[in-house]
């Protein structure tokens, strides 16, 4: 190889560095590629020092535990026709009511007692806005994806393999989000649920009931002593560390927020052969290649309304450890400087846009298959089909070029490419790198810490086509 062909090779190389990167960066890689970074890392710092965080609570069902063996997908049946069949589930995961709202359903009127059509502008909006609970939803909204790793686990754990999944994360027309799930192979619809009950979140961090101070008058940074300190007595504000250790020394001590799903847990099996697999199968891979911006409109004053109180809940809603929304509620935040401002937190899930739906949006299990979504984003039909092992694929007569997807999944066999575990390695060290780049910068100009972001900002670091609004 003469070096003209050496530098072909490195373009070529790079150019598929580049293509994985962005592919990393569609599918929002889960958790934080960079050591050190990552709430999960402080968590579990805390876990074996917060021993309470790790005591199950009573007032869920207990459920089963088994291995879990290393396998990944369910079992297959043969048909009378012989054909093989791996049927699949649907599950949709709701989180709870926050009051009632506005809507449409089969036999009875609205909780409003009117009839609503299906066009109703109040539809999505609180019946009783004064009494919906907007802080809970703000809260269980920033807590959701947690909750839906919770379940993931507690599903494995629950049925003794490596459940995989893919779905998404929309919000419903009352603003909160719930999640739509295709899961590779069959779990009893009874197991699915139970574990919806079973699995919860709690977060143990220091009570933020009312906002201390508004957001106009905020706590005080006092260089000379390096701390927050209250805006008329100049007493210091406990120190998050305090904060935590003082929920520890006290034996009956809650949780600052607890998230659950809601009641409504659908799940159901798919088969190749059912009539609404088609339309199952769309509802995912509407989201999957959508821009989620689409998802979810407001079109009308009460709907926008609706929206703004939202906001104005999220806006002040600690988002992390690190958010210095904490001064407000008489805290100071994990590592706390004296560039923090409280109410303006740089953390995505206070923007008006995501609805608290901070992290990613498309939400893939790792072990399911070596390819990628992007690998099917020309067809993103036929990726749902491959995983969830629909082989039934009608045998698309001459006509139209499409099956010409079967070959784009085939791209990272091809000869020309190095590895793609290489490539990936490359791709991620890169990207570690960079990202420590981007949080010395960020930090110096922002003043805001890293850690604000963390959980978002690892997985999605452009946040293009992340938001919904
Ligand atoms: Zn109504
Ligand atoms: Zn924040």
């Amino acid at each position: 190889m003469d070096s003209d062909d050496r530098a072909a090779e490195i373009d070529r190389i790079d150019s598929a560095i580049n293509a994985v990167e962005q592919e990393i960066a569609a599918e929002g890689l889960r958790g934080s590629i960079a050591p050190g970074h990552s709430r999960t890392n402080d968590d579990d710092a805390d876990t074996t020092r917060r021993v309470r965080s790790t005591k199950r609570r009573q007032d869920v069902p207990d459920l089963p535990r088994q291995k879990v063996e290393p396998r990944t997908v369910g079992r297959t049946y043969t048909g009378s026709d012989g054909v093989e069949h791996r049927p699949s589930m649907w599950l949709t995961l709701t989180l709870d009511s926050y009051g009632p709202v506005h809507s449409v359903h089969q036999g009875r009127p609205c909780s409003c007692r009117r009839w609503h059509t299906s066009d109703d502008p109040l539809l999505g909006t609180p019946v009783d806005p004064a009494r919906y609970d907007y802080r809970r939803a703000a809260w269980d909204a920033v807590h959701f994806p947690r909750l839906l790793d919770r379940y993931w686990q507690n599903l494995r754990r629950a049925v003794g393999w490596n459940v995989q999944y893919a779905g998404c994360v929309e919000p419903q027309r009352r603003l909160a989000p719930h999640a739509h799930f295709a899961i590779r192979g069959t779990i009893p619809r009874a197991t699915l649920e139970l574990v919806a009950k079973a699995t919860y979140h709690q977060v143990w961090w220091p009570a933020a009931d009312r906002l201390r101070y508004p957001i106009d008058r905020p706590p005080t940074w006092n260089a000379d002593a390096e701390t927050w300190v209250d805006p008329d007595t100049g007493r210091p504000l406990p120190s998050w560390d305090e904060a935590l250790d003082a929920i520890d020394d006290d034996p009956d001590a809650e949780p600052a927020h607890l998230v659950r799903f809601g009641a409504q847990v659908k799940a159901k099996g798919v088969d190749s052969s059912s009539a609404d697999v088609e339309r199952t199968i769309g509802y995912i891979t509407k989201y999957v290649t959508k821009s989620a911006a689409d998802c979810h409109q407001v079109t009308s004053d009460p709907q926008r309304q609706h929206l703004d109180r939202l906001w104005h809940e999220l806006r002040v809603t600690p988002c992390s450890e690190r958010c210095s929304n904490w001064l407000l509620y008489g805290v100071q935040p994990k590592k706390a400087h004296g560039r923090l401002r409280p109410g303006h937190c740089k953390g995505r899930v206070h923007q008006k846009t995501t609805l608290g739906i901070g992290g990613r949006r498309v939400l893939v299990s790792r072990d399911w298959s070596g390819k990628t979504l992007a690998d099917h984003r020309a067809d993103a039909h036929a990726w749902v089909k491959a995983l969830l092992g629909i082989t039934t694929e009608e045998p698309e007569p001459d006509t139209e070029a499409k099956p010409a997807v079967a070959w784009e999944m085939a791209r990272h066999d091809d000869p020309d490419l190095p590895a793609l575990e290489h490539r990936l390695l490359r791709a991620i060290s890169e990207r570690i790198h960079r990202r420590g780049q981007l949080n010395a910068a960020r930090q110096q100009a922002s003043g805001d810490p890293p850690g604000d972001v963390s959980a978002t900002a690892a997985t999605d670091s452009d946040g293009e086509g992340d938001t919904c609004g």
